[in-house]
């Protein structure tokens, strides 16, 4: 059975890429009814960031990622936490050494440091710990036994490192990127155990991936290079390697270089899911959520960032994406970052949501209108707007009179014929009642009443609309005067008849 994880580190808020991952691990494990595990990858105390974990575990619920097993879940493989498996790693550290396959290095920073200066002083190529170096360093290979095993029973300070071999070519299969090969003698001996007893990323992730069974390793493209080194691991282990599958990069809208955080920035875009609050800066970063994005738009937009179905069809629902989603239609190359797809995407679920469901989000962010009020904004906006706060937001002249109009219009729409328009609009309005005060019937009363009095409707509507917004452009007119109510309407047209002389 296909077993995936999503193993994010708990150092801040989950970057939108992080998402696109956790997304296609799902769609891969629904598709081929598997199953979707979640594990906290925190062996890295120093980078821990409190809040962290909660909101990883948000951001997969809000946008529709649902885990099988795993941290907040639990299941047959707890704890899901790494911090929690510390003696577990400790036992296959154990077993590498007692394989001759890693060893105990006791060198201390500076010795570290010393080395790599005289290797560089020697013009040496490589200057990492590896299967050359090594040789002039302290550690398990270049002492006499009796002084490892005293200097560890004094409580000497060490790490355990991987022997990695000298010349052997590894090689694997990558769904995606197809045969990645690599030289040992490019890899050093990586600290799998560190002097705090912790684990290093690349063992823990290698003995949970092994214990929890994982068939499919789904990652970020950045993890590519350690890949080798966690062939090496698994074969030094004695274990089967999982498939892996490396997913391309999301890039700058321009296209050049990795998405990072001051992109959101320079672009007025979020990257990340939910807003995030830094608990020790105290600054907020933008959400998708918070900005206004329908979750089925952003899975929808991240699939379709380095996933293409190979047709048509733009529009995936979360089950119509299982249904298609396949890794070898995963690409190589990166995926540009383009937000306006996001927003486009939005639009179009926007649509399909019913006036009813967009009234009362309207309602969350303003409780003080009525549903029947809201309901009529949403009419009047639906069909303009990328996100419901729009719906508000765009306009202001529904909650407060013009203070000012604008020049350009003035200029060239107020003029007589306007003047005169107003009057014959207000006298004929004031016969409607309140009841009766629709778009339909206001239409059905000024058009005819302002042709009875010799002008063209068309030549005075945007005079007329910049009485009552303050503007030359907007939503329907007829309908904005419905939202407003009569005495409104009226008074608007007192105000602008004064104001504009
Ligand atoms: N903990 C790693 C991360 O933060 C996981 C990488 C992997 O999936 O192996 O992305």
């Amino acid at each position: 059975m296909v077993r995936v994880r999503f193993a994010p580190s708990p150092t801040g808020p989950l970057h939108i890429g992080g998402v696109r991952t956790a997304l296609y691990n799902y769609l891969f494990a629904r598709k081929m009814g598997g199953k979707m595990l979640l594990r906290i990858e925190d062996t890295d105390q120093t980078r821990y960031v409190p809040g962290a974990e909660d909101y990883i575990l948000e951001a997969l619920k809000w946008v529709g990622i649902e885990i099988d097993e795993g941290q907040g879940i639990g299941g047959p493989h707890a704890p899901y936490r790494q911090s929690e498996r510390k003696p577990i790693y400790r036992q296959y550290a154990d077993q590498l050494i007692s394989a001759g396959k890693a060893y105990y290095a006791f060198d201390s920073a500076e010795e570290l440091d010393i080395m790599r200066k005289q290797l560089e002083e020697a013009k040496v190529d490589n200057t990492s710990y590896n299967a050359v170096t090594r040789l002039q360093m302290k550690n398990s290979l270049t002492l006499p036994k009796d002084e490892v095993e005293s200097r560890i029973a004094n409580g000497d300070a060490y790490v355990i490192r991987l022997k990695v071999p000298l010349k052997e070519e590894i090689r694997f299969k990558d769904i995606i990127r197809d045969w990645v090969v690599v030289h040992s003698s490019t890899i050093d001996d990586k600290v799998l155990l560190k002097s705090d007893g912790m684990p290093t990323y690349h063992l823990a992730n290698i003995v949970d991936d092994h214990l929890m069974e994982i068939t499919h390793v789904i990652r970020g493209e950045e993890w590519l290079p350690s890949a080798p080194l966690h062939i090496l691991l698994y074969k030094a282990l004695g274990w089967k390697a999982p498939e892996f599958a490396h997913l391309p990069l999301l890039l700058k809208p321009e296209g050049n270089g990795k998405l990072s955080k001051r992109d959101g920035l320079l672009g007025n875009f979020p990257i990340f899911p939910l807003e995030w609050k830094d608990p020790f800066t105290e600054e907020t970063a933008r959400g998708f959520k918070q900005d206004g994005y329908f979750p089925e738009a952003l899975v929808n937009f991240l699939a379709f960032l380095g996933w293409n179905p190979g047709t048509e069809q733009e529009f995936f629902s979360m089950n119509e994406l299982i249904d298609t989603f396949s890794l070898d239609k995963i690409h190589k190359a990166g995926a540009r970052f383009m937000v306006d797809k996001a927003k486009w995407f939005n639009q179009h679920y926007l649509k399909g949501k019913s006036e009813e469901e967009i009234a009362s989000l309207i309602q969350e962010m303003r409780t003080d209108l009525s549903t029947d009020f809201a309901l009529k904004l949403v009419r009047l906006m639906k069909d303009r707007i990328t996100f419901p706060h729009e719906i508000v937001s765009e306009v202001p002249f529904i909650f407060e009179a013009p203070t000012s109009y604008d020049e350009e219009i003035v200029n060239s729409k107020w003029n007589d014929d306007a003047r005169k328009a107003m009057g014959v609009i207000k006298e004929n309005i004031h016969n409607i009642d309140n009841e009766g005060f629709t778009s339909q019937n206001i239409h059905d009363t000024i058009f005819p009443a302002l042709e009875a009095a010799g002008i063209k409707a068309g030549k005075v509507m945007q005079a007329f609309r910049l009485a009552i917004t303050g503007g030359g452009k907007g939503p329907d007119l007829m309908l904005t005067l419905e939202i407003l109510g009569k005495e409104e309407v009226i008074k608007r047209i007192e105000k602008a008849v004064e104001f504009l002389v």
